[in-house]
């Protein structure tokens, strides 16, 4: 079991990312990698991530959560 230590962070000026730092869609309960190989997106494709463009794209970032693993 790892813990999940919930980062605080504004939508409007960025996404934290790194190694440790998973995204969490509050909508189909997913958890993506906030760093990926290459892209990477949720179920419901609230959340995508491309990793090669250096993006992350929410559709509705109240409904979704940035977390910490240790
Ligand atoms: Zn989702």
């Amino acid at each position: 079991m790892t813990n999940r230590k919930y980062l605080e962070f504004n939508a409007a000026t960025g996404f934290p990312a790194g190694s440790c730092i998973r995204y969490e869609c509050g909508i189909c309960g997913e958890t993506l990698a906030s760093m990926p190989e290459h892209a990477a997106a949720c179920k419901c494709r609230n959340i995508i991530v491309d990793a090669d463009a250096g993006r992350v794209a929410v559709k509705d970032s109240s409904k979704m959560k940035a977390y910490e693993t240790d």
